[in-house]
């Protein structure tokens, strides 16, 4: 695509669309165009486009304190941890920017502890397939086959084994391994879950072999798998959980999350100023009030189930495979190479909807969506598919 304006650095192909407005499930563009939004900013705006909660605290907060240093307590910095801690079941929160930089630390926590108490092993054994993000670190932690020779040489000490195979989780581990690091969901991979037994495996593994187990719930965590963590959902902790995506809304936040013994950075070794600003903690704690709402989450998994109905029934009707995931991170297997192009025929009948790999689609919408957003939404992917496939 042609670039609209020479200025914005070209990273992605993007549709010369330019958007200037959202509220709840819908995008406005310049031309004034309406579209349906289930990308929803990746996963991240939780309540849908500026909601009321976080318009308020964002307003709120900004009139008492902006930012005052990470190297001063802050009360929105300290009430942020503090329902993280108790939500979790974990114990010392660390707040960053985005998913990337929680990951960073998430890594550096584990070799920390690996120096520390493990006699310095640092080996951690990630996923064949997993996304951890763009910095040097977090993508040679992930699994992209596309990635292997970018911005060589990587940083060392990733082992990748296949998701699902606890056998070759405990035969990647050596006397240099540290920690086990995975999503809950491969959410960019085109949502592949974790399944239940196999995160209980993991956990017995790992405690067995006295090393830590790392969760990346940066797109599965608040709420969108209809718990709150996705990890609840096989009824195990993790030493580590990483979060991102839907705990800002929508504004840059993110959360490093450890149990007592995995604490062990000395002072020095983490920070970064923007890290705990009250501003986007304040953000945060409004999205886990709403989220933690009683009947929130029972909504998410009434509102996951219609969108999964929904997508069967166009599955069965357009000769489409599989509904994967949990909750509202779903995607729908279209049993063939053509999901850019139903994507942007979705576009171009005013439907958000994204391509993780080439036979999927994903569907990421607000979590409080209607029954009748998820009709509309239907509605056009059936005409998109009718001549996109
Ligand atoms: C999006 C994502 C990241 C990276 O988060 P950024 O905020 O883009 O740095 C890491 N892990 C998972 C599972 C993600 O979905």
């Amino acid at each position: 695509m042609t670039a609209i304006s020479p200025a914005v650095m070209d990273i992605v192909s993007r549709p010369p669309i330019v958007f200037v407005q959202g509220k709840g499930a819908w995008l406005t563009d310049s031309q004034g165009h309406t579209y349906l939004d289930f990308i929803q900013g990746w996963a991240v705006n939780t309540l849908g486009h500026s909601p009321r909660p976080i318009l308020d605290a964002l307003a709120s907060q900004a009139e008492r304190l902006i930012n005052c240093s990470p190297a001063f307590y802050n009360d929105r910095m300290i009430r942020l941890s503090e329902v993280l801690a108790h939500h979790s079941g974990l114990h010392q929160v660390f707040l960053a920017n985005s998913g990337a930089e929680a990951n960073e630390g998430a890594i550096k926590l584990a070799r920390k502890w690996g120096a520390k108490h493990r006699g310095g092993t640092f080996e951690i054994v990630t996923m064949d397939h997993g996304f951890h993000g763009r910095t040097l670190a977090t993508m040679s932690a992930s699994g992209k086959p596309q990635w292997e020779a970018l911005f060589e040489p990587k940083v060392s000490g990733f082992v990748k084994v296949p998701l699902n195979d606890i056998e070759a989780v405990a035969a990647a581990m050596t006397d240099r391994t540290a920690a086990v690091m995975l999503e809950a969901i491969q959410g960019e991979a085109g949502v592949f879950g974790a399944t239940d037994g196999y995160l209980r495996d993991l956990r017995a593994l790992t405690r067995d072999r006295g090393v830590l187990l790392i969760l990346d719930e940066i797109q599965t965590g608040i709420g969108r798998t209809g718990r709150m963590f996705g990890f609840q959902h096989a009824g195990v902790t993790p030493d580590i959980m990483t979060l991102a995506k839907g705990l800002g809304g929508g504004v840059p936040l993110a959360a490093l999350v450890a149990q007592q013994d995995a604490c062990c950075f000395d002072y020095g070794d983490q920070g970064g100023t923007f890290c705990g600003n009250p501003l986007m903690a304040a953000v945060g704690c409004a999205v886990l009030e709403q989220v933690s709402e009683p009947g929130f989450l029972d909504r998410v998994v009434r509102a996951g189930r219609v969108l999964t109905d929904r997508l069967l029934t166009l599955s069965a009707k357009h000769g489409c495979g599989e509904v994967r995931g949990r909750g509202l991170l779903l995607a729908l297997d279209l049993g063939r190479p053509v999901a850019a192009k139903v994507a942007a025929s979705a576009l171009e009948r005013g439907l958000l909807v994204n391509a993780p790999r080439p036979d999927s689609l994903r569907f990421m919408p607000a979590l409080n969506v209607t029954g009748a957003e998820i009709d509309r939404m239907a509605e056009i992917l059936d005409s998109a598919l009718a001549t996109g496939i």
